[in-house]
């Protein structure tokens, strides 16, 4: 149970005949077990809560068994059917463990693609400067230089820069 439900399940009474106290009084009111010789019983049982005009103990279903055996909040919760989440199954984890691992991947490949383009796209302008200082082509050079740069434009390696 969670600690919602917890609160859903027990109220104050319930708790006074967990710790095995004596039911309320007509008015609502059980003799202190937080302060000596309340003869007149001073703590007020509401139905989630308590209060205690003597000694001023206060508090919901958790405190008065914490206070009352002196025990933390987790182990008054525990003690009440309190569970806390279960841990990832191994399954979950791995799964989680894949789908990082496949997006790292897939990260890294579109870094290496365009670290590729740029290595292509310098490669060619290099080519394309060498070109314009140097004498003319032949024709037969310059269909070669053509159809590379369109394949490498239809590859969508080169960039189109018109
Ligand atoms: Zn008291």
């Amino acid at each position: 149970m969670t600690k919602e439900e917890i609160k859903q399940t027990f109220n104050m009474r319930d708790i006074l005949a967990k710790c095995g106290l004596p039911e309320p009084n007509r008015a609502g009111f059980i003799k202190c077990p937080f302060h000596k010789g309340d003869h007149d019983a001073s703590l007020k049982i509401y139905d989630k809560d308590f209060h205690c005009f003597g000694c001023g103990a206060n508090g919901d279903i958790f405190s008065f068994i914490q206070k009352f055996y002196g025990i933390s909040f987790k182990d008054a919760f525990l003690m009440l059917g309190g569970e806390y989440e279960k841990k990832m199954s191994f399954k979950t984890s791995l799964s989680i463990y894949h789908a990082n691992k496949e997006r790292e991947m897939r990260d890294k490949n579109e870094v290496k693609l365009k670290e590729e383009h740029k290595l292509n796209n310098d490669l060619i302008s290099l080519y394309r400067r060498f070109l314009s200082k140097s004498k003319p082509l032949s024709e037969a050079w310059c269909d070669c230089y053509n159809a590379l740069q369109l394949e490498l434009y239809h590859a969508e390696i080169l960039e189109d820069r018109k």
